[in-house]
């Protein structure tokens, strides 16, 4: 079993290896590396953003966390690769010229690209139309858009749950970080822990349960004496199993994560291909009527899911307080325990520290927003030399700019003190720390109900535990 690169990052950007692209606060994209690949572009495998393109020849390699720029980037279908690959040599932009690839006669090349994307199109329905008549099964390559001249960037990112959470295509409203990480813990998930969730979703919440499960991967020598962590997973619609099941294989989860397509409030959490019931140590439960389900999750019946020989601990994520009356009220009814209700009202704190600038050193007229003083003396130049030059053309030119070479000398001699004063201190330490936070909390995501299953005590459990018990001298 190959490690996941959820748990495993290695030291570099690597082919195959899944990275997440932040293209924004808040705006994360997944993707798959690969070194070779016939996407239709001379560059062979290319992202495309609205922050520009990127050849995955430009990921590859790279420390995490690295900044990355936009390339521009031939574009094309398979059809005329060969002539691309003629082209290459004056297409394949350095970074740097992606940022101003806009200036050399982009707009003929975005011209000759739109037409050739009318053929591409023109040519795909025609195959299309020809595979209708033939009957055939096949869909007609994709045709590929034009592509703007990079102008932007991203960052390049490890995977994480957290990471894939913001990222994830959704097919469902999903857990979100503060949310789980909350429940996590109040569920005392640790390594080797058994957790039972349903429904899975789109697989937010199960990402970040099988981290927080994962104690190693099965292993003949190692498995007897370590508890392997798992995730029972439930989910009863069967198009997001089948995507869920290939991501979690895509990411090296398959064996932390088991899977099952069943509806649990009318089937229970039985797992057909499974020796044992789960044993469930923990419980997470995001359905539309979780006490529907829970009436399969007792001690009694056989074939318990739960741990017999520890406490439950319990969980539902419920977006209306009809639902939570209706849990807490199954809860209280069937011995349940150290029942509770939250709700996780998020708020981002923007922490940073006030720029000391040059408005703080006493310069306000000469240029405040300037961060340093070779900045603040740069922009008096061109300012002043602006003027200069538009002095010139006039007839009083001379003696106007003779005082305007004055002015500029004295703001100099002035600016050239505080540099030699500036530069012995650490200005980026001196500034205060400011802390703003969104205006409002956004959105009530859920209410979270916990409660506490006890195990069960038996005559017997009694019995041995008295037996056991140490007896003092
Ligand atoms: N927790 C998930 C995540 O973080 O991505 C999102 C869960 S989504 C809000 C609720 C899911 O429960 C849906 O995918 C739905 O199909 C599933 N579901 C609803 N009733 C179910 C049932 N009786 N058995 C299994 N799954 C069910």
């Amino acid at each position: 079993i190959g490690p996941s690169p959820f748990f495993h990052t290695p030291p570099a950007t690597e082919a195959d290896a899944l990275a997440i692209l932040h293209l924004k606060r808040d705006s994360l994209l997944p993707i798959t590396l690969r070194a070779t690949a016939d996407d239709g572009y001379a560059e062979g495998a290319v992202t495309n953003t609205r922050f520009g393109s990127f050849p995955h020849s430009t990921l590859i390699g790279l420390d995490w966390g690295s900044q990355v720029r936009a390339s521009k980037v031939d574009t094309g279908t398979r059809g005329r690769k060969g002539k691309q690959k003629q082209q290459q040599g004056q297409n394949q932009d350095t970074a740097g010229n992606a940022a101003t690839g806009s200036a050399d006669g982009s707009t003929k090349k975005r011209k000759s690209e739109e037409t050739s994307l009318t053929d591409d199109i023109s040519e795909a329905l025609t195959k299309k139309l020809k595979q209708l008549a033939d009957g055939a099964q096949q869909v007609p390559t994709a045709v590929k858009a034009p592509i703007e001249a990079g102008s932007g960037f991203v960052h390049i990112l490890p995977p994480t749950p957290e990471s894939w959470t913001s990222s994830l295509d959704h097919r469902t409203q999903v857990v979100y970080t503060p949310d789980y990480s909350y429940i996590l813990q109040r569920l005392r998930v640790r390594p080797g822990s058994t957790i039972i969730e349903a429904g899975a979703g789109s697989g937010s919440f199960t990402h970040a349960a099988a981290r927080a499960v994962f104690n190693g991967y099965p292993d003949s020598t190692t498995s007897k004496k370590r508890k392997l962590g798992k995730v029972y997973s439930y989910e009863y619609h069967e198009p997001r199993v089948q995507t869920l099941r290939q991501e979690l294989h895509d990411h090296g989860l398959d064996s932390i994560v088991e899977l099952t397509h069943r509806d649990v409030c009318n089937e229970g959490f039985e797992v057909p291909e499974a020796p044992s019931p789960p044993k469930a140590d923990a419980i997470f439960l995001d359905l539309p009527a979780p006490w529907l389900a829970l009436k399969h999750l007792t001690r009694s019946n056989s074939g318990s899911p739960l741990n017999p020989s520890a406490a439950v601990h319990f969980c539902t994520f419920s977006p209306c307080i009809e639902q939570v009356i209706s849990t807490v009220s199954f809860l209280r009814k069937n011995n349940w325990t150290e029942i509770s209700m939250f709700e996780i009202q998020h708020k981002r704190l923007d922490v940073r520290r006030e720029r000391v600038g040059l408005k703080e050193e006493g310069l306000r007229g000469v240029n405040a927003a300037a961060a340093t003083v070779d900045e603040a003396l740069q922009r008096l130049r061109e300012v002043e030399t602006k003027l200069s030059d538009f002095h010139a053309n006039k007839d009083v030119a001379n003696g106007r700019i003779e005082g305007k070479e004055k002015k500029i000398q004295s703001k100099a001699e002035r600016l050239e003190k505080i540099r030699q004063d500036v530069e012995s201190r650490k200005l980026y330490k001196e500034g205060n720390l400011v802390q703003r936070t969104e205006p409002e909390i956004k959105t009530h995501t859920s209410y979270l109900v916990f409660a506490v299953l006890p195990r069960e005590w038996t005559e017997a459990d009694e019995q041995a535990c008295v037996e056991n018990w140490p007896v003092g001298d």
